[in-house]
């Protein structure tokens, strides 16, 4: 028997849910708790009491209440779908408890937008001591392109070389502007300085600074950015064989004036202002009046092309290759009720969990998605709603 117990009940984890209430051959029983309990009800009402057997209210800053609400559930897996901000507490009480951890981003200060498994894989001698297992980043990107790039490491190549993992968003949500995850993990995310590894070393470039016209499968040519992205990380420690690894994210010209606006006016700063009588993080109240990402998805039209560009050697020989998944915010909105970025991140945290629950990806320790066998997620992926394509390139990626 397995029970699973996801905390955060937001965009991702509305997918998630779903999805795991779908597939009682790999969770029999579901828990599930938020910081909203409201948010976990709705939720529960839409799956059915009997695949969500309860919910709970719960600070995941706190990491005694997440280890008393363990004992409480007595889940195989916790399942973490709030903030990068409560990895490390929930990764706390996961030991406390001796419960396997999986998330789909790495853990990040609130007080300093920085990004970068280092406090994460500071936890390995811990959790393989206990004999537990962390998954970390079983989202799309991270996540799926680590996968990807480890499957053309173990199918296609003898050797990688050049990696670039461009993601675009080619839909339309008909909004002035919104983000299509949480607001203030993904300005925090955009704004920093551009990173690459190059030859051994980082690569800083100014934000958004370096642009790319690529041509995305079945979306067209779009304005892509070189940004930090935090699976180059782990990929390039876990490929050492890699010259370059670079990551590109497309942004339309109306997205980037009202962000260069905001910034401008100090609206995207994380430092605390006094605010009448009080204090506020900019940030935080520029999340609290856009759009909420999980409301996006009725009308969304469009689709999203992310993959993993690969260049390397078999065989004696140079080639590259292009794998790659399209997801229609329209067919997500029909499923599941989410738009594709949601449902591009849900899904493949639903494998990572079905992958540890069956024992099939299984070993104590903190480990990244690239480290597992690729094979059995790849082949989920297929069946679960995220089909993957691979072409082969007639010339490597640009430059
Ligand atoms: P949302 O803001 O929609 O949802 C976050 C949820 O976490 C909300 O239900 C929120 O509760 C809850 N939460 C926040 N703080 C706490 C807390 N202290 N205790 C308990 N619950 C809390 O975010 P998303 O669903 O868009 O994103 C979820 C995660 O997925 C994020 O970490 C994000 O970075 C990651 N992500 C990963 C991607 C990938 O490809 N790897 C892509 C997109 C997102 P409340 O309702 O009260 O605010």
């Amino acid at each position: 028997m397995s029970r699973v117990l996801i905390i955060g009940a937001g965009g991702v984890s509305t997918v998630t849910v779903k999805k795991c209430a779908r597939l009682p051959e790999h969770f029999d029983e579901i828990y599930l708790a938020s910081r909203t309990v409201s948010k976990c009800e709705a939720l529960q009402q839409e799956c059915g009491a009997d695949r969500v057997k309860g919910v709970f209210a719960v600070d995941a800053d706190d990491a005694k209440q997440v280890a008393e609400l363990i004992r409480k559930v007595q889940p195989d897996l916790v399942v973490n779908l709030a903030l990068p901000y409560q990895d490390l507490p929930i990764m706390d009480a996961c030991l406390e408890t001796g419960v396997d951890y999986l998330d789909t981003a790495n853990y990040e200060p609130k007080d300093e937008a920085k990004f970068e498994y280092s406090w994460q894989w500071a936890y390995q001698e811990r959790f393989e001591k206990a004999g537990l297992m962390a998954l970390l980043g079983s989202g799309f990107d991270p996540g799926v392109t680590n996968v990807y790039t480890a499957y053309a490491a173990k199918h296609y190549f003898d050797e990688i070389h050049y990696l670039d993992i461009v993601d675009c968003n080619g839909g339309d949500h008909g909004k002035a502007f919104a983000t299509n995850f949480n607001p203030e993990i993904n300005i925090r995310e955009i704004t920093q300085r551009g990173r690459y590894w190059e030859n051994g070393e980082w690569k800083e470039t100014d934000p958004l600074s370096v642009r790319e016209d690529l041509d995305y499968q079945n979306i067209g040519v779009r304005a892509s950015y070189l940004m930090f992205h935090e699976e180059l990380e782990s990929l390039v420690k876990h490929f050492p064989t890699l010259k370059r690894a670079r990551f590109w994210m497309t942004f339309g010209e109306a997205y980037l004036t009202h962000l260069r606006v905001l910034e401008g006016i100090g609206m995207t700063s994380i430092a605390p202002i006094d605010f009448q009588g009080q204090q506020i993080v900019p940030l935080e109240f520029l999340k609290a009046v856009l759009p909420n990402p999980g409301s996006l998805s009725e009308g969304y039209e469009g689709q999203t092309c992310i993959g993993t560009y690969i260049t390397g050697i078999k065989d004696g020989k140079e080639k590259t290759i292009f794998i790659y998944n399209n997801c229609d915010h329209h067919a997500c909105h029909e499923e599941v009720g989410a738009q594709a970025v949601s449902y591009t991140t849900g899904v493949p945290a639903m494998i990572g969990a079905a992958l540890m629950l069956s024992g099939t990806w299984k070993k104590p320790g903190v480990w990244n998605m690239e480290q597992f066998d690729p094979d059995p997620f790849m082949d989920m992926l297929n069946k679960h709603g995220l089909p993957w394509h691979v072409i082969e390139c007639d010339s490597p990626f640009k430059k």
